[in-house]
């Protein structure tokens, strides 16, 4: 039997993740709607996807404006007459300690990566209802269970949007036919870490061991197909997560001289605002090329690392499931 071709709205669809998925989604036959600012990468997206077998509209969109959420949802309803899925992928990258970061930059990063949901949430949550069906798929990140130190903003807005999911999810409850995911990928290979904002000192990279965007790409496929509360993408997610319940305290300074050692290069790196407030218009790819710079040194370490601390949390776990 055929399967039933949706119509996908993604935001952040220019590059990373949200490229993939667009893809991913466009060669199984469905209908893409994209939007991010870079009009020029979603124009060459839009033929990628019909190319690759699905029907495609560019709409490019600041998310962190409410009214142009809404325009692309209206757009998409008035384009293909419904919407079944919509996913919130679209964000911003800071890092830098606490107290270094300046308070407006503070505020766009919510105002992207929290608010940014919110609204496309309210813009297709009455279509939702009206139809009695839809998924809307949040992406927020294993950091918005582990927290993650030198990155507040980012991390808020990522606990944030699982608050965001799960209260809509109960909300929506009576609703059978209408679901809401959250999306809690490990470390990705993708552009994000070249885009982000850094008042760090010293030069970003990306903390290995990364997973390809691929990989959640095919996951928010499977979801739309099987649709869960959260599902981690990667295992280091998993692991990282068992290991903050079980052993906070440990968990929490560890975090802290890994991430100093593994998110940043020792060479220093002057302020900037990375693509907070204007894209930055190459690196629209679904790769950042991190995962070259892991040729078995530091991610397997820290890939042994995580799965020993995995392991231990894991036999905490049985061992409490006993207890009880
Ligand atoms: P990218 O930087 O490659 O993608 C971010 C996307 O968001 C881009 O398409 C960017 O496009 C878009 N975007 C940024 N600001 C705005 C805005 N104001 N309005 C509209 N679009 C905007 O990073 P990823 O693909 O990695 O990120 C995708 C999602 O995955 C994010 O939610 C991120 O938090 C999450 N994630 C990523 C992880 C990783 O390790 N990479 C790990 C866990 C979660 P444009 O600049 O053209 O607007």
């Amino acid at each position: 039997m055929e399967r039933k071709k949706s119509v996908v709205v993604i935001t952040g669809a220019s590059s990373g993740i949200g490229r993939a998925t667009a893809l991913e989604f466009a060669s199984q036959g469905h209908t893409v709607v994209l939007a991010a600012r870079r009009a020029e990468a979603l124009e060459k997206l839009k033929m990628e996807c019909e190319e690759a077998g699905g029907r495609a509209l560019a709409i490019p969109t600041d998310v962190s404006v409410e009214a142009e959420v809404n325009r692309l949802a209206s757009t998409a309803l008035k384009e293909f007459g419904h919407i079944d899925v919509w996913v919130n992928n679209a964000a911003v990258s800071l890092l830098g300690r606490f107290e270094d970061i300046p308070i407006e930059h503070f505020r766009r990063v919510i105002e992207t990566n929290l608010f940014g949901y919110i609204y496309g949430a309210r813009s297709v949550v009455p279509h939702f209802k009206e139809r009695k069906e839809g998924i809307l798929i949040n992406i927020s990140s294993m950091v918005g269970v582990t927290g993650q130190p030198f990155s507040a903003p980012y991390n808020i807005t990522k606990f944030g949007i699982r608050g965001l999911s799960l209260s809509l999810e109960q909300e929506l409850s009576d609703l059978p036919k209408v679901h809401v995911c959250s999306v809690l990928p490990s470390v990705v290979d993708t552009p994000m870490f070249n885009h982000a904002a850094n008042f760090m000192g010293r030069a970003v990279k990306a903390p290995q061991p990364v997973i390809p965007a691929e990989d959640v790409a095919r996951e928010i496929l499977r979801l739309t197909e099987n649709p869960k509360s959260e599902v981690f993408v990667g295992s280091a997610g998993v692991k990282a997560g068992f290991a903050r319940y079980f052993a906070p305290s440990a968990f929490d300074k560890n975090i802290r001289e890994r991430l100093l050692h593994d998110h940043f290069k020792s060479e220093s790196a002057a302020p900037t605002e990375g693509n907070l407030y204007h894209p930055i218009d190459n690196l629209t790819t679904e790769s950042g090329g991190w995962m070259k710079a892991d040729k078995g040194g530091a991610g397997k370490k820290v890939a042994a690392a995580v799965a020993v601390a995995g392991a231990v949390a894991g036999l905490l776990w049985v061992g409490r499931e006993k207890l009880h």
